[in-house]
C-alpha cells in the first residue's frame, strides 16, 4: 500500500495535510464526505484525524481513519498520551497496524476539560515517539509526525520547545508540524534552528483558516497553545464585516501563509479550520500564484507578541539573551550538583559501592526501609514537591520534580504554555521554566537534551534512593554505572 505523505516528504514535493476534526459535534457522515472531496485533490497527501481537539473526546479515530482511507484519503492519526497508559497506547498502535494504518501523529494532548478523576499521563510525547520507534524497529512501518510550537514569546518557553523537538527527532520523529500561529519570523526561526544543527527533518507549517469566532477564542489562549494577537483579532473582526462574513479574506490569508512556508523551505502546509475541498483547492491554487512574492508576504505576516522573544540570527549556543538573575533559591541545585561532582555515584566509585552496601542492608529490613521511605519524603517533599514516584530524576531536571507538572511530563514542556504560565493551572508558572532558567545559570543547557524514560510506576511510594543504588529504577541510560 502506498503512503503519499511519506512519499511526498521523501521526494521533497510540497504537500498538504488537512485536519479532519472528528469531534462529537461533527456527524461522521459529514466528515467522510469531506474526506472524499479531499481525496480528489492530488496535492493533499493526508487527512489528519483528530478526535481529541481541545481536551474532549470525539469519534473513534481509527474507525474514522479507516473509513477515510476507504474513500481514497490517506489518514494521519492523532495519538495522544491522555488517559491511556503505555499498554493502552501500545494496543492502539497494534490496532493501527492491524488496519494497515501507518501515519501517526504523536502528541501529549490537551488536559481534559472535565472528569472526576485526574487524567492518566503515563507517557509524554517523546516517550511515545520512542514506543512507536521500538515497534518500527520490530518491522512495523509507522511514519511519525510530532508537534512543535515556535510561537512562544519568552526565551525559556521558546527554546525548550526547540530542545524538545530535538529530543523527538532523536527518538524517531519523521516530520514536525507546527502549532497554530501567524508570525513568519517564527516560522523562519524554527527552520533555521534545525538547519543550524544539521537537522533536515521536514516541517509542515500550520495554516489555520481563521474565522471571527475562533479568533475571539484563540485571543484568550484557548485551545491551549493557540494564540491570536490583538492586531490579528482586530484584522479578523474588520474582515468579518464584509458581505461574505470575511470568508475571502481568511482564505487569502491562508494562501499567503502557504506561499511564505514554501519560500522558507517548509515541506508542506497543514491546513486546519476548514476541510471544505473547494476552499482547500482554492488555497492551493492561489498559493501557487503568490509563490514568487513570498518575501513581501512574509514581511506582512507579523502577528507576533509585541516585545516577544526571538532567537538571535547568529548561531546560538541554544539559549540566548542575558542569563536569568541568580536567585538565593537557586543555591540548592548548585550545592547538590557540587556534591554530586565531589562524591560521584553515577559510576563505579568507592562512594557508590559503600552506599550500595548500606541501601542493600536497609532493603533487607522492612522496618528500616519504611523508616527510610518516610525520611526521604520528609526531606524531598518540602524541598522539591516530591510525590514519591520511586524513580528520582531530580538530578537531570535541575532539581525540579516532574511529578509536579500536571501532565507529569519528563522531557520538557507541553505546547500549552502561555507566556511561561501552565496550561492547566494558569496562575502558576510552567515547571519547565525553572528547569530552563537553572540550566542556563549553570551553563548546563545541553543536559536538557538527555532523554528521560518513563517512570516504573510499580515503584511508587518506595525509596528512590534504594531503587537507585540497587538499580531498580527507570532513569536516563547514561546514569547506569
Ligand atoms: S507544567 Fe508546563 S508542561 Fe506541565 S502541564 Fe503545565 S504547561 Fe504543560
Amino acid at each position: 500500500m502506498t503512503n503519499p505523505l511519506r512519499e511526498a516528504l521523501a521526494t521533497g514535493q510540497f504537500c498538504y495535510v488537512v485536519e479532519l476534526v472528528a469531534s462529537a459535534l461533527t456527524r461522521e457522515a459529514r466528515l467522510l464526505e469531506a474526506a472524499s472531496g479531499l481525496a480528489r485533490i492530488s496535492a493533499v497527501v493526508a487527512g489528519s484525524v483528530t478526535s481529541y481537539a481541545g481536551g474532549a473526546m470525539g469519534h473513534d479515530p481509527l474507525r474514522v481513519a479507516a473509513a477515510a482511507r476507504a474513500r481514497g484519503l490517506t489518514p494521519n492519526i492523532h495519538l495522544t498520551c491522555v488517559s491511556q497508559d503505555r499498554l493502552g497506547l501500545a494496543k492502539s498502535l497494534d490496532d493501527m497496524h492491524a488496519l494497515s494504518l501507518e501515519n501517526v501523529f504523536a502528541l501529549t494532548g490537551d488536559y481534559p476539560g472535565a472528569g472526576d478523576q485526574p487524567p492518566v499521563f503515563d507517557l509524554d510525547s517523546v516517550q511515545l515517539v520512542r514506543l512507536i520507534d521500538e515497534r518500527r524497529r520490530g518491522g512495523i512501518p509507522f511514519h511519525v509526525a510530532v508537534a512543535v510550537s515556535p510561537f512562544k514569546y519568552t526565551e525559556a518557553d521558546c527554546v525548550y520547545q526547540y530542545v524538545k523537538l530535538e529530543k523527538k527527532i532523536a527518538a524517531g520523529a519523521d516530520v514536525a508540524v507546527t502549532q497554530v500561529g501567524w508570525d513568519a519570523r517564527k516560522f523562519a526561526e524554527l527552520r533555521r534552528y534545525l538547519d543550524d544543527r544539521g537537522l533536515r527533518t521536514p516541517l509542515l507549517g500550520n495554516v489555520y483558516v481563521l474565522g471571527p469566532k475562533t479568533a475571539e477564542r484563540m485571543a484568550t489562549g484557548r485551545p491551549p497553545g493557540c494564540w491570536v494577537s490583538p492586531e490579528l483579532l482586530a484584522a479578523v473582526r474588520a474582515e468579518s464585516r464584509a458581505q461574505d462574513g470575511g470568508r475571502q479574506a481568511r482564505l487569502e490569508r491562508a494562501a499567503r501563509t502557504v506561499a511564505v512556508l514554501r519560500g522558507l523551505g517548509y515541506a508542506g502546509a497543514y491546513i486546519g479550520g476548514t476541510h471544505d475541498a473547494a476552499q482547500i483547492a482554492w488555497i492551493i491554487r492561489r498559493a501557487e500564484e503568490l509563490a514568487e512574492n513570498w518575501e513581501n508576504l512574509a514581511a506582512e505576516l507579523g502577528y507576533g507578541a509585541a516585545g516577544g522573544f526571538y532567537l538571535p540570527v547568529r548561531k546560538p549556543s541554544m539559549g540566548a539573551g542575558a542569563a536569568p538573575e541568580q536567585r538565593g533559591a537557586e543555591l540548592l541545585p548548585r550545592v547538590l550538583e557540587w556534591l554530586g561532582r565531589a562524591f560521584p555515584v553515577n559510576r563505579d566509585t568507592w562512594t557508590r559501592r559503600a552506599l550500595t552496601r548500606v541501601f542493600a542492608w536497609i532493603d533487607r529490613r522492612r522496618p528500616a526501609t519504611a523508616l527510610l521511605e518516610r525520611l526521604e519524603l520528609a526531606i524531598k517533599k518540602p524541598l522539591f514537591g516530591c510525590q514519591a514516584c520511586g524513580n528520582c530524576v531530580l538530578g537531570h531536571l535541575e532539581y525540579v520534580c516532574p511529578q509536579t507538572c500536571p501532565k507529569q511530563l519528563r522531557n520538557g514542556p507541553c505546547g500549552g504554555t502561555d507566556q511561561g504560565r501552565c496550561e492547566v493551572i494558569p496562575d502558576k508558572p510552567c515547571i519547565w521554566i525553572a528547569v530552563y532558567d537553572r540550566a542556563k545559570v549553570g551553563n548546563a543547557l545541553d543536559g536538557l537534551k538527555v532523554y528521560v524514560p518513563p517512570p516504573d510506576r510499580r515503584l511508587r511510594d518506595t525509596s528512590s534512593w534504594i531503587n537507585y543504588f540497587l538499580d531498580r529504577d527507570s532513569r536516563p541510560a547514561a546514569e547506569r554505572p
